[in-house]
């Protein structure tokens, strides 16, 4: 067996602990004779496989009594619709556009009613988080939409935007459980779990009670309306339940590694061995402004194509994987989730340092 360093955006690197445990477990899950892929959604093993995981992201997270855990399919992108069409009584809404993936959510939610784009950092390729201290929120807008981590350009909101009282909704997605959050300040945190937390498949919604409700847009399909997953406890349909039980297992090794206080010392020390590798490189460079660079997501260029794609073939041949930066921007991009060890992050500089001698 050999295993390579993934610095892949997603889907992503998974602890090996997680992915040993689950291949023990493949052919008879705890005396069942069976696998979780092969075990109804309804028996008593699976209902124990979901409360756990349910359990122990409230423990990590310090999810409020007055918030529902949804696991649901459809992925991040299926969250850009459902949104809108749960929470736009006034058809209103404020969206800060930091990426892709906050201009997809922008986009998809004009369908629905007035997206206002209230800020935006596209004039300089996304590289930097707006000022969102004194934004013109509308007035009956209701809920201000950010994308928190921006897995593509690699910024993170290190504070959150003044909403002015108006509900936060965030998509995580690439930064979830990478840090502890206060989740009291948001109405709705979800994010796709291929990112930071297990298989692709599924999304998780954290939603506080009061935004669930039959009140939705008007021909908003049963399976799209919160309520119908937060009355059914994620079970209205059949679920994606190995996802639901990997990510169990990872939410278990986090508990074990002390928790998101403890991910956020060892994703910061991560980190900083790259970025402060790329501040004293005369080859390469951080495309991002400082004091806004993900803890997650590392992208970085030398400034010339066809060096960009030597750096990445080559890397490749010695087992540091999916370097390549997103089609959109070029160069390359080192995702550095939970799951990557920091020998990952040791190896990936070392090799920079070899290639930034050779190529002088
Ligand atoms: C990957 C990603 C998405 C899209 O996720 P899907 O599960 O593929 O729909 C959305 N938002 C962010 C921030 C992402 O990184």
């Amino acid at each position: 067996m050999s295993r390579v360093y993934n610095f892949s955006a997603g889907p992503a690197v998974l602890p090996e602990e997680v992915l040993k445990e689950v291949a023990d477990e493949m052919m008879d899950y705890r005396g069942t004779g069976m696998s979780v892929m092969e075990m109804s959604h309804r028996s008593a093993a699976f209902q124990e496989i979901i409360d756990e995981a349910e359990k122990d992201l409230r423990e990590l997270m310090n999810i409020p009594d007055n918030y529902k855990v949804l696991f649901l399919q459809g992925g991040a992108s299926q969250q850009f619709a459902m949104i809108p069409m749960n929470l736009m009584k006034n058809k209103v809404a404020d969206y800060i556009v930091t990426g892709q993936w906050a201009k997809k959510a922008y986009q998809e939610a004009q369908k629905y009613g007035k997206a206002n784009k209230i800020a935006s950092s596209e004039d300089k390729t996304f590289s930097y988080i707006p000022d969102c201290s004194d934004l013109p929120i509308s007035p009956d807008a209701d809920y201000v939409y950010i994308c928190e981590n921006n897995t593509i350009y690699g910024t993170k909101f290190k504070e959150l935007p003044n909403t002015k009282g108006k509900t936060l909704v965030a998509d995580v997605s690439s930064c979830f459980l990478s840090e502890p959050v206060d989740v009291s300040k948001y109405g709705i945190i979800y994010g796709g779990v291929q990112k930071n937390i297990g298989p692709a498949g599924m999304v998780i919604v954290i939603i506080r009670e009061d935004l669930i409700s039959e009140d939705v847009l008007p021909g908003t399909p049963t399976m799209l309306t919160y309520k119908t997953h937060a009355d059914a406890g994620s079970l209205y349909n059949t679920p994606n339940a190995y996802c639901i039980y990997v990510c169990g297992k990872v939410f278990k090794w986090l508990k074990a590694m002390g928790g998101l206080e403890e991910m956020k010392k060892r994703n910061e020390e991560k980190a900083k061995i790259l970025y402060d590798f790329l501040d004293s490189s005369k080859l390469f460079k951080g495309t991002v402004v400082p004091k806004d660079r993900s803890l997650m997501n590392v992208p970085f260029v030398t400034g010339d194509k066809e060096m960009d794609a030597k750096f990445v073939k080559e890397a490749a041949a010695q087992g540091l994987v999916n370097l390549k930066g997103h089609r959109t921007v070029g160069g390359m991009r080192a995702s550095i989730y939970n799951a990557m060890p920091k020998a990952g992050v040791e190896a990936l500089v070392a090799f920079m340092k070899k290639f930034e001698e050779e190529n002088a």
